[in-house]
Parts: structure tokens; sequence; C-alpha cells
């Protein structure tokens, strides 16, 4: 007889794992107990077949649990175990043994919880809140550990005696299963109009009732896992355009929502990578090329080529859709943040309500509480754009052990990372800091994040920006901090990401960042370690005539740009492309006189800047009405097969200077000519590519690095992404890019906090 006590570390909680093992030891006639700890999983077997137990274990254990480590150790004394009983093996009350244990990303429903919500002779049939071990809720509803139903949103709600009798019942696959919840005993759902001309259609079933408002038009927002979504028909235009108007939002593209692959296929080109992602139990959203002559109306995402599609993961999202006569009530809906103009998304009741009231026509609403707010995830390909719902709070494995820190990021799209021992937790999308809504959010995230985690940073790093929210805020902490310069920071994200801590040749391609120099970089070549970098080569900086307002309406940098390659040919040129034309001469004079006064005209590296101003000279759109817009439509006119570049320089300054001036000549030529916008596009795409390229490959041989680094918000854009890739490890170097962080400003407090946790080991 072998008596043991194992302790399992890992994600092994909110995961279904004390039932199975459970089930596992009874089957091999095994007593004792397991319970759950804050640090994971204690398990104390007596038995014969204990070495049986620990390999199954390993083999068996559930699908959504991750084990990190087993530890035994005899046990001497039957301290724990009952020598015999009707039960044998049991499980025992959760404990706090001052570890931790990782919190579980939020599931989508199961397929099993699929099929009892839609059969009729199921006590679950339509109950919006069926989950089971292996779906639901988790981290948005967590408030604490050990995961128990105590540590959740949950805990105000009394099982009834049939939910007690599953959570009993260890045969039953709600076995412990925390957010357990029915008909009689669980959450319950609402409908609310707020508009008078849709209260006609209130039927006293919540869920009908909002799919009657959807059909008239109308806008429905809804309490979701993470945070409120407002939706309409997205085959509807007039109801994708009311909701435009009503959200402020001009262009921006939604996120649409189809009960299942074949109807985004219906759409969309969908590869099997997509389809796999889109059908994940991380559910995130996943951007796709429109199929040509593709039906959803334009103005669901204008003047892109690419549509955020994702799949139900709730089951009132299911129950949204579904019709009993097996034709879907919607083929899509829109589904976006339930937010007010650049703040967070709201969660709770009553705030929802007062601030969407002027959007919504009506509101599904729920008493399960939402203790921490995650927005949707967005992918591209085999790269994240926005972290949040699925992922988030997964750690990211940093090799060794380390001090803990904190990296606070940067003002847009901001993240911040918490690591501790051998891990990096990076935080939910938070969003850009320009308003104490999104600041509170920062905050009260970080005392979630650091109390699950148990994190207490010694340290912590923020951008060298001066004006930064961020900046401020970690200014004014008791803790010790440093500063990160912003493109070192993405440099370092990737660097935490693929284990890598010798001096790489580091890329960073983005919109801009404050540079060491005072003035705004972006488009930066740096030979970079975890204790600094030099920076040998940039783009040569563009000017911004009226500074901020150039960067919403980056025609104005075009014209300036023109005039400072073409000299006095400048206005034959704008006239012979359809510049002058489009944006009128009389502005376009004044902006000149604007751009020929230094003090209202700072010059910026920022590779976005680039993008936007050939945007506006081919004229696909010489404004910017959300972050990367015109860089977004300039990319999605690309024709694909064509090869050619236009010529731009490398001049030996100190830094290098990568000059497109004569790139900027030709592809004038070309409009002239007139060669169309498609190939324009791609032509200039290949200059960017081959400029890249050209610069890396001479880093390398001017320092012998292999290792090439590639970030930034650019590096979002597939076309350079692929090629700068495909290129450099052609020629033989090492390319490493974001995976698991986006490539934009959300990888940034990664990167500072990897250099920070470097900087205090040595
Ligand atoms: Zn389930
Ligand atoms: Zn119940
Ligand atoms: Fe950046």
């Amino acid at each position: 007889m072998t008596r043991l006590r194992i302790k399992v570390r890992g994600r092994v909680q909110g995961v279904g794992f004390r039932p199975f093992v459970f089930n596992l030891a009874r089957s091999l006639n095994l007593r004792g107990c397991v319970r759950n700890t804050s640090g994971g999983v204690v398990i104390e077997i007596a038995g014969q077949r204990a070495g049986d137990f620990i390999e199954r274990l390993r083999k068996e254990h559930p699908a959504r649990s991750v084990i990190e480590s087993i530890e035994s150790e005899p046990v001497t004394g039957a301290e724990g175990i009952p020598e015999r009983g009707p039960e044998g093996f049991r499980i025992a009350d959760s404990e706090d043994d001052g570890g931790t244990t990782p919190v579980v990303p939020d599931l989508s429903i199961c397929d099993e919880c699929l099929s009892e919500l839609l059969d009729p002779s199921n006590r679950r049939h339509l109950h919006p809140f069926i989950n089971c071990t292996d779906c639901g809720p988790r981290y948005s509803i967590t408030t604490g550990l050990p995961y128990d139903r105590r540590n959740t949103t949950m805990a105000g709600f009394r099982m009834c005696n049939e939910c007690g009798r599953e959570y009993r019942d260890p045969e039953d696959r709600r076995f412990h299963a925390q957010a357990n919840a029915c008909h009689c005993c669980g959450p319950r759902l609402w409908f609310h109009t707020v508009n008078r001309s849709f209260r006609q259609y209130d039927s006293g079933d919540p869920v009908t009732s909002a799919v009657k408002v959807l059909k008239a038009g109308g806008i429905v927002a809804l309490k979701g896992l993470g945070g409120f979504h407002i939706a309409c028909d997205a085959e509807d235009p007039d109801a994708v355009a009311l909701l435009r108007k009503r959200k402020q939002r001009p262009r921006k593209p939604f996120a649409v929502m189809a009960p299942d692959v074949d109807t985004v296929r219906r759409f969309c080109l969908v590869t099997e990578d997509d389809a796999g992602l889109m059908l994940s139990h991380r559910r995130p959203i996943v951007l796709l090329k429109k199929r040509p002559g593709c039906r959803l109306p334009e103005e669901v995402a204008p003047g892109v080529d690419l549509l955020g599609f994702m799949l139900p993961y709730t089951p009132l999202h299911y129950l949204l859709f579904y019709h009993p006569s097996g034709k879907p009530n919607f083929r899509c809906l829109v589904m976006t943040s339930g937010n007010l103009p650049g703040e967070p998304i709201l969660h709770d009741n009553g705030t929802a309500v007062e601030g969407l009231s002027d959007i919504a026509d009506a509101f599904l609403l729920h008493d399960r509480e939402i203790f921490t707010r995650v927005d949707d995830s967005v992918v591209r390909a085999d790269f994240v754009i926005r972290r949040s719902r699925g992922y988030v709070p997964d750690a990211i494995p940093l090799g060794e052990t380390g001090p803990a820190v904190l990296g606070v990021g940067a003002d847009l799209k901001n993240t911040f990372t918490l690591t501790r021992e051998n891990l990096a937790i990076p935080s939910q999308h938070i969003g850009d800091m320009e308003n104490l809504e999104t600041m509170q959010f920062f905050e009260e995230t970080l005392d979630k994040l650091t109390s699950l985690y148990r994190v207490r940073p010694v340290a912590l790093a923020y951008d060298a920006h001066p004006g930064y929210h961020t900046t401020r805020w970690a200014e004014a902490q008791s803790l010790e901090g440093i500063s990160v310069q912003h493109h070192h920071a993405h440099v370092a994200s990737v660097m935490a990401e693929a284990g890598l801590k010798a001096d790489v040749i580091g890329i960073a391609l983005d919109g801009s960042g404050y540079g060491s120099d005072g003035t705004i970089w972006g488009s930066e070549f740096l030979v970079a370690g975890l204790r600094g970098f030099e920076r040998l080569c940039s783009f040569r900086s563009l000017p911004l005539p009226g500074g901020e307002t150039a960067i919403r309406e980056p025609w104005r940098i075009a014209a300036a740009w023109i005039r400072e390659a073409a000299g006095g040919d400048a206005l034959q040129y704008m006239e012979k492309t359809g510049f002058l034309e489009r944006y009128g001469e009389e502005r376009i004079n004044e902006v000149l006189q604007v751009a020929a006064l230094r003090e209202f005209t700072p010059r910026s590296s920022g590779a976005g800047r680039l993008f936007d101003a050939v945007a506006a000279i081919i004229g696909i759109t010489g404004t910017n009405t959300y972050e990367a817009e015109a860089a977004t439509a300039l990319e999605s006119r690309i024709v694909e097969g064509v090869s050619e570049y236009y010529p731009f320089e490398t001049r030996p300054t100190e830094p290098m200077t990568v000059d497109f001036s004569a790139a900027l000549a030709a592809l004038l030529e070309d409009i002239a000519s007139p060669i169309p916008a498609p190939v324009v596009s791609a032509r200039f795409h290949n200059t960017v590519v081959t400029a890249v390229t050209d610069v890396a490959k001479r880093l390398h041989r001017l320092t012998g690095i292999r290792d090439v680094v590639i970030s930034g918000g650019v590096f979002q854009n597939l076309y350079i992404r692929q090629r700068v890739v495909g290129r450099l490890t052609a020629a033989g170097l090492r390319v490493h890019c974001n995976r698991l962080m986006p490539p934009n400003d959300a990888n940034i407090s990664l990167g500072q906090a990897y250099i920070l946790r470097e900087m205090l080991k040595q």
C-alpha cells in the first residue's frame, strides 16, 4: 500500500480537474481526497495503484487544463485519508495556502451544453446561463482565489435541489461547476425598452422581444460575458447607418457575429486555420478578407476589404439566432462594444442603461454581475491584434524566474504587464488613456490582477514620453521606476515572447513614439539588447503641418511632402495627379504656408505617416477618422502579383536615413500616367518591404547579428509582414515577430517589464 501527497500546479481550477481526479481515483480503487488550494490542487491517495494514478493524471487530464508540475511525496500516518468508508475518496474543502493558481480565461459554450440548450426535453431548454465544468464564464466572474462559487459573482445565487445534486454528483458533468445554474435558481434575463416606438415588441419573453426589435431595424444593447454589446441586423443598411450615427462612429469597422462558419463563408474567405480559431473556446473576432461581391452592406466596414467575424460564444448569443424552424433569425448581427466614444466597455446594468440610452432602443439585461470587464479579442491570420476575452489572464512564459515588476504600457491601445516568477501576465485591452474612465479601468484592473495573482511589483517601467498619462501615473507611484524608449520596448516585447536576451536587429515601424532626442520617431532600425539600444537607421522624417491636425488629415502631410520632394514642380504634380482638385488649391496653399513655419510644423519619422500620405496622394482617403484608417484602406487596395517597387535612397547620415523622395516622384508619375491605384498601392508596399529588408541585411553585414525582430503597428499589415519575414528568412536571418501579443502599442507593457526585470536581475 502506497500513500502519497501530490501537488499539481498549473491551470487546474475551473476546468473540471477535481471531478477528473475523483473519478480516476475511484476507478483505481484509491482512497483519499482532492482539494483546491490557492496554489493549485492537492491530492492525497492511498492504495495499490498510486503509480498508475500519477501516470494517468499526466496523460488524461481535462482538455482545458494545463499541468505545469506534479510533485509527490510519501505520507506517513493516516492524516486526511480515511481508512475505510462507503465513499473512500472525497472532494475536501478548498484551502488558501498562500500560493496562486492561474485563473482560467472565459470559455465559450461547449457542444454538450449547446445541444441541451436547444433540446425541448432538457430542463435547461433555452436557459441563457447554461454552463458546465468545460465551459462558461471564468475570469470575468472571478472575485478571488481559490476558484470556488463563493469567489465568483455566482455567490449570491443559491442552487436549487436539482442543481445542487448535479454539483455534488461525481458522475455528472456539472460536478463542482461553479457557475452552475438553471431556470429555477439561476440569473434572470429581462427586456427593457427605452424607445417608446419599440414597446409594442415586448412580448413577455426577453429574447423574443429583442429579436423583434432587431428585426424591425432597432438597436439592442445586451449584457454579455465581459461587458455590453450593441447589436443590430448587419444585413439592414439603415440599421447599421443609424448605429453609426448614434455611436458617432463614421467609418471604423464593426465586428459581426454569424451563427456558424458556413454562414461566414458566404461573406468572406475563410481558411481552415481561420475556422479553427473561430470555433476554438476562445472565440475571438477573426479578420477575414471579404469575398468578391460580398453582399453585406458597405456601412459595416466601409473602405476596407476585411471583415471581423466571430461566432456566438454564450448561450444568449445562440438564443438570439435560434429559431425552432431551423432557419436562424439572422444571418449576421453587428456586435460592437457597448461603450461611449473613447471610453471602456460598460459592464453594469445601471451605468449601461444610463450611458447607452441614446444609442440603443432596447436592452437585454441580467443579474449575473460582471466583476472584470473584458472586450472581445481580435485575431488576424496567426497573430492577435487585441488580446482580451478568452486569452486573458493566461500568462506568457519567460523561461527562468525573476523579480515581480509592472510595465504600465503606452497611452494608445494600453495594456499593462505584471511579471511574477517565470511568468508575464499581460492585462486585457484597456484602451486609449485619454479620459478618466479609461484611467479608472486601468487602476481597477491592476488591483484585480495583482490580487488574483498575488503579485507585489518591486519596481515599474513606463514610456519615455513625458506627456503620456501612463508616465504621469507611474511617476506619482511610490514604487521606483525607469523609463523605456518606446521602440526599444516594442523590440523587447518580441524578445520576451521568443525568449531572446542577446542583441538583436530590432525593426519597429509604427505611428509614433517619443524618441531619445525628444523628436517623434516611428521607423526605427535598432541594434538592441535588454540593457540598451543603438539607433542605426530610420526613415527620413515627414513634415506635419499643424501637428495633430495633420495626423487626422494626412492630405496635409502629403501636400507638404510633395512640395518638399518636388520643389517648384510641386503644383504641377498636384495638378497632373488630381491632388489639387481633390483637396482644393486654396486649402493646399494654406497648408504650404504653415509647412514653411517650423514652429507649426513638427516632423515625424513615424512609418504610419508615410502610409497615410500615400493614401491621400493616391486618392484613397485624405482623412483618418480612426487610427490607421488610411493605412488600412491602402492595404485593402493592393492588387496581387505586382513585383515592381519605386526607387529610394539610403543616406550615410548618423543614423542612416532612408529617403523616399525619389519614390514619391515615381509614384506621382505613375498616378499621372495613369496607372491604376491598386497597382500603385502594391508598388508602394513593395518599396517599403524592399527598404526594410535592405536595411536589415545591411545591419546584419555590419554587426554579424542573425536575429531580426519586427514589431510595431505597421506589422499588422499582412502584405508587409509576410514579405519581410519571407525575404529575411530566405536571406538566412532568423526573424521573430509578435504572435501572443499584438504588434501595436498593446505590446509596449510586456517589453517594458522584460527590460526592467532583466535590469533588476543584474
Ligand atoms: Zn458546457
Ligand atoms: Zn437550479
Ligand atoms: Fe508604437
